[in-house]
């Protein structure tokens, strides 16, 4: 037994402003957003949860790529594209995280 996880990590590049914030994402500009899926895996098949290939083809679907973020969801910031995406891939599959790295050093993460 045990309790196995896969995390699939994906990015895109898009635009966003924030709004009522002083500092540098209130000007409209953009990120390479680094995306991490926690997937729970439920059960084996030939040693395999979910095929990698499979879950990166289906999670690239759902990556807002060059999209204005504002026109997608409210306030975008971390905090908020990490709900946004979690939502959108668990759609898909059985997440039980979602890491959205705004830079290399700073992160957000949600879960339900
Ligand atoms: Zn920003």
């Amino acid at each position: 037994m045990g309790n196995r996880q896969l995390i699939i990590k994906r990015h895109f590049d898009a635009a966003h402003k924030l709004e009522n914030y002083k500092g540098d994402c209130a000007e409209l500009h953009g990120h390479r957003w680094e995306v991490e899926f926690h997937i729970k895996v439920e059960g084996l098949d030939n040693g395999i949860g979910f095929d990698f290939t499979d879950v990166k083809n289906d999670l690239d679907q759902i990556l807002p790529d060059h999209k204005y973020l504002n026109e997608i969801i409210s306030q975008p910031t971390a905090e908020n594209i990490a709900e946004y995406m979690f939502d959108e891939a668990a759609k898909l599959y059985p997440i039980s995280k979602v890491i959205v790295w705004e830079t290399p050093e700073c992160a957000a993460t949600f879960c339900r």
